[in-house]
């Protein structure tokens, strides 16, 4: 498979569940989610405080919106490109159909190296950003929420921008807001902490007692950070953590590890740990190893020399396809992304009702709503896995699929 492209890595599963159960979903179906239903590019100008105009190029990606308004992330990242937002918005399809959202995918992001630009020209990027969707996104339309590089400021700049322009008072044309402008109470921890309830649902079917146990974690942004934060509070100890400035081991404490990341923009120069190899990172002796960085990181090689029980999948499309496979050989579970990174859309799906309702939730009642519907998944596809005697990926797949094709089967959605 070709390194720059992502898009294969779902076109290789999704193949691999239809030479199982290919006969069970109807040619339609499959014909219809093999391309995204729209595909937006947009070029803009924005005036920067240096007096300079900056051409920038964002995308957003409408895959599928069979079950309700599109919904997932932008991205800001320097090397986005078409395909990968094609991969990501088909995968979000999947997920808020595993989940059972009221859901469609989608997926964007803008070309940007965000350390490059001022707190003031970020804004203006945003709001020109949001000014170049907004006749595309909206609250029963699409509604994109923060990704890789992309925060709660990024979204209040374009919800807000949104509103202005689209003259709406709603408020739920973005997710992931911060909480005084109508974000939701836990929305920032609720990938981390929906990974971290993924590994205990796994661990309670396979009566694997957590406390005590080790992790090692790439990627210590939103979701590594919060994952390894909740993981550390069940009792595991992280013994090895990476990110873009590097890999390393030791005696962690992750309080101040976030802290000091946060202050860094990364974790090199955290006092006291041991620099390795990322081959050297993976070849940890650990209980559980959760990818949380980036798509494409675990490779053939690397799958074959990781020394853990299971894999969870924290980053979207983080393990190549030939290393799934030798994954499944070698008797390693992988909880995939569509389900272990799933917590971030189900709030923010609770953040979308509460604001078409004006209503604002306690964050206890956030939390437990997350965890029941974390539990609910995993149970539900845990059976099947069972029934099937398949992997998790799998799974997750045939229940979607099945979902879909059931939608579509019903009169009138294909003319
Ligand atoms: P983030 O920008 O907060 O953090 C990304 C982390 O990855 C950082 O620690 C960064 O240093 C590291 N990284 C980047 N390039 C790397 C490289 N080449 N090698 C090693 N590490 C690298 O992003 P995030 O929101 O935590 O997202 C991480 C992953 O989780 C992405 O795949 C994203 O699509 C997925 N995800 C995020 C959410 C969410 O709610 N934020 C929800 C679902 C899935």
């Amino acid at each position: 498979m070709s390194k720059e492209n992502v898009y294969t890595l779902i076109e290789e599963q999704l193949k691999d569940v239809f030479s199982l159960f290919g006969d069970e979903i109807s040619d339609g179906t499959k014909k219809i989610l093999a391309k995204p239903q729209k595909e937006i590019i947009v070029n803009f100008p924005v005036k920067l405080s240096n007096g300079q105009v900056e051409m920038f190029k964002g995308y957003r990606i409408q895959h599928n919106n069979l079950f309700g308004p599109y919904k997932g992330g932008l991205r800001f990242y320097k090397n986005i490109y078409l395909d990968e937002c094609n991969a990501l918005a088909s995968w979000m399809t999947h997920k808020n159909t595993l989940q059972d959202l009221p859901l469609g995918g989608g997926k964007g992001g803008l070309k940007i190296d965000v350390t490059k630009y001022s707190d003031e020209d970020l804004e203006k990027i945003s709001r020109n950003f949001a000014k170049a969707l907004a006749n595309h996104v909206g609250e029963n339309v699409d509604i994109p929420a923060p990704d890789m590089g992309s925060n709660s400021q990024i979204m209040d700049w374009m919800n807000d921008e949104h509103k202005k322009v689209t003259h709406s008072s709603q408020n739920g044309h973005y997710t992931g807001k911060s909480i005084i402008l109508g974000g939701s109470e836990g929305r920032t921890e609720a990938t981390g902490y929906g990974v971290c309830q993924s590994v205990k649902e796994w661990a309670k079917v396979n009566n694997f007692d957590l406390k005590g146990k080790t992790f090692i974690m790439q990627g210590f942004g939103n979701v590594g950070s919060y994952a390894a934060k909740f993981l550390e509070e069940n009792g595991m100890k992280m013994i090895a953590v990476g990110d873009h400035t590097g890999y390393f081991s030791g005696n962690i404490n992750l309080n101040e590890l976030m802290e000091y990341a946060q202050k860094n923009r990364g974790i090199k120069g955290f006092e006291n740990l041991h620099e390795l190899s990322k081959e050297d990172f993976f070849k940890t002796k650990c209980d559980i190893v959760v990818p949380a960085a980036m798509e494409l990181q675990i490779s053939e090689e690397i799958a074959q020399n990781l020394d853990c029980k299971l894999v969870v999948e924290g980053a979207n499309g983080p393990t190549y396809f030939a290393a799934d496979k030798v994954l499944e050989k070698r008797g390693i579970d992988v909880i995939p992304d569509i389900l272990a990174n799933s917590g971030g859309v189900v709030v923010s799906y609770f953040e979308w009702l509460q604001n078409k309702y004006s209503e604002y939730w306690v964050k206890e009642y956030v939390i437990k709503k997350l965890e029941d519907k974390m539990a609910q998944t995993f149970k539900k596809i845990h059976k099947l896995k069972n029934e099937k005697n398949i992997t998790y990926r799998q799974a997750c797949y045939y229940y979607t699929l099945k979902k879909i094709d059931a939608g579509y089967m019903m009169k009138g959605n294909i003319y």
